[in-house]
């Protein structure tokens, strides 16, 4: 008989509780469900409890919960020594160390424990539901349940239905997701589920810039908060996370994909975990913290604009409008001829080329070339793109005219797709391949990230507002330049953009 979520004695075990596992029992426990809470470290279960209890009392000091309901909560919470507790319980959860093994064996043992139609869940983030539950007896009542960390905070919860799990065991952690506070989003069971396999696209491809010497660790978290308005770089969200976290995570996903040129790691993390330079939590990382504090460089001092003579390229109608109106509003001495004067700064506006491609595409000089990032509004950071043989004195004059009215910038070596465009596409078009394979719909793939990851948008609607067709140009003009396969946009993004349809648009 389907166990129904919101009755009123349920019953929930929790298996492991560590920073997850408390979490976890929090939530359910606030949710009104009776907790069993083991951990093969006794003293971790006691340490939750604790832990629990201070951060519910905490809520009450600051109006957002009351005493009696805190209270009722904590009585809901109970350790048990053995495994053998969680038999009366509806659902256990599973949220021990990520190992495999060790899940096979707790998922073992706790069919040795609880009735036939007790549902079963992991909180796994790396591993596949399917391969746990294949060990399982019944694998039809195992799913994944995963939440993100710290649980209380985050609303979002992954539901995911392995290959064998039967309809209304996703339904029933759906609808306790709810009943916890949480926001479920369904997903099938894929590499890195939903939100890590789109968080890949974010640190990998940036890590990639800075190996391949294109910015600095720096100047690439600068120019994805200022410009494309995420709340933390890629470097510093690495830092925070720890690299010893991020890399192994990106080496599953790479190897669970079968070697999916769009997932490939950067030796750039590898080498860095391998030193010793985690992160935060070891006070260095890409940056290095002293006191808790990340010691960051200054921005590149600005030159003063002298008047030098700026002719902007006309192939993108566009952006040269908008770039020329800037240019006014900066009293930069406009070069308005059909081609550039002998003197004068030269300005291309390319999407998914780099400035030495777009340069000698226009049969330009790439000595006095430099090119403007203008995928997103020039309004907080403006970034340069110089080709290898810009000489020094253009891109002075290009660096002070931009700077001219105090708005920062950022010059970067030349990169097919300077750093917004690079990131943003792979971005859209892993969403893109999620949606493809039919992981998750366009809505929840949208809902769960910004939700999960906490982008200004999800990657589909990311790819709307700049324009499907404008990222489709940039990925396949990346791909010419570098002949990469990573850059291959996907078809679900390819048929859109040519369609002229939103990438929100399901298959009919
Ligand atoms: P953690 O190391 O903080 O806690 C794991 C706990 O499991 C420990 O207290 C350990 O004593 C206990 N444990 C180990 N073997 C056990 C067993 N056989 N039976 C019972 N308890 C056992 O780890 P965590 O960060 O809480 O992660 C737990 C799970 O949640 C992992 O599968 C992880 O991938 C997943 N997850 C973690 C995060 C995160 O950001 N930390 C986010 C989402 C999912």
């Amino acid at each position: 008989m389907a166990i129904d979520p919101a009755q009123e004695n349920l019953i929930v075990g929790v298996v492991g509780a560590g920073a997850m596992g408390r979490g976890i029992a929090q939530v359910a426990a606030v949710g009104g469900c009776r907790v069993k809470l083991f951990d093969t470290r006794l003293e971790s279960t006691k340490e939750a409890v604790e832990f629990i209890g201070t951060m519910l009392h905490r809520a009450v000091d600051k109006g957002r919960m009351e005493a009696d309901d805190a209270q009722a909560a904590i009585d809901h919470l109970e350790i048990i020594e053995a495994t053998s507790g969680f038999a009366n319980c509806h659902v256990v959860i599973e949220a021990a160390t990520e190992n495999l093994d060790i899940k096979r064996k707790i998922f073992a043992d706790l069919e040795n424990v609880v009735g036939d139609n007790i549902i079963l869940a992991s909180n796994t983030s790396s591993l596949s539901v399917t391969t746990i539950a294949s060990s399982c007896r019944h694998p039809a009542r195992v799913a994944g349940f995963h939440f993100f960390n710290p649980v209380p905070l985050m609303k979002l919860v992954e539901v995911i239905d392995g290959m064998l799990t039967a309809p209304h065991v996703t339904e029933f952690l759906t609808g306790l997701g709810k009943r916890m506070g949480r926001i479920p989003v369904r997903v099938a069971d894929a590499p890195g589920f939903l939100v890590n396999q789109v968080g890949r696209g974010y640190t990998i491809e940036a890590a990639h810039l800075c190996s391949e010497g294109v910015a600095s660790f720096v100047d690439v978290d600068r120019i994805m908060r200022d410009a494309a308005s995420f709340r933390m770089g890629p470097l510093e969200l690495m830092d925070l996370t720890a690299i010893d976290v991020t890399h192994p995570a990106t080496e599953l996903i790479y190897e669970q994909f079968f070697h999916e040129p769009r997932f490939r790691p950067s030796t750039l993390m590898k080498t860095r975990m391998e030193a010793g330079l985690l992160g935060r939590k070891t006070g260095q990382g890409f940056y290095k913290y002293e006191g808790g504090k990340q010691d960051v460089a200054d921005e590149q001092t600005a030159p003063a604009y002298e008047d030098r003579t700026v002719w902007v390229s006309p192939a993108h109608t566009e952006t040269h409008g908008q770039l020329t109106e800037l240019l006014k509003t900066l009293n930069a001495n406009l070069d308005e001829g059909e081609e550039p004067g002998d003197q004068s700064l030269i300005l291309v506006t390319p999407f998914g080329i780099d400035a030495t491609t777009a340069s000698l595409e226009e049969d330009l000089d790439p000595t006095r070339t430099i090119a403007v990032d203008m995928l997103f509004s020039l309004e907080k950071r403006r970034t340069l793109m110089k080709t290898p043989v810009t000489n020094s004195v253009f891109t002075e004059a290009a660096h002070g005219l931009f700077a001219s009215d105090g708005t920062p910038v950022t010059v970067i070596r030349d990169s097919a797709g300077f750093v917004t465009q690079r990131i943003l596409a792979m971005i859209v078009n892993i969403g893109c391949s999620i949606a493809q394979a039919g992981t998750a719909t366009p809505e929840d793939i949208d809902k769960a990230v910004t939700l999960g990851l906490g982008y200004p948008y999800g990657p589909l609607a990311f790819g709307d507002f700049l324009g499907a067709e404008r990222i489709l140009e940039i990925l396949l003009s990346i791909y010419e330049v570098t002949g990469d396969p990573r850059y291959r946009p996907t078809p679900w993004l390819r048929r859109r953009a040519l369609l002229g349809e939103s990438l929100l648009t399901p298959e009919s």
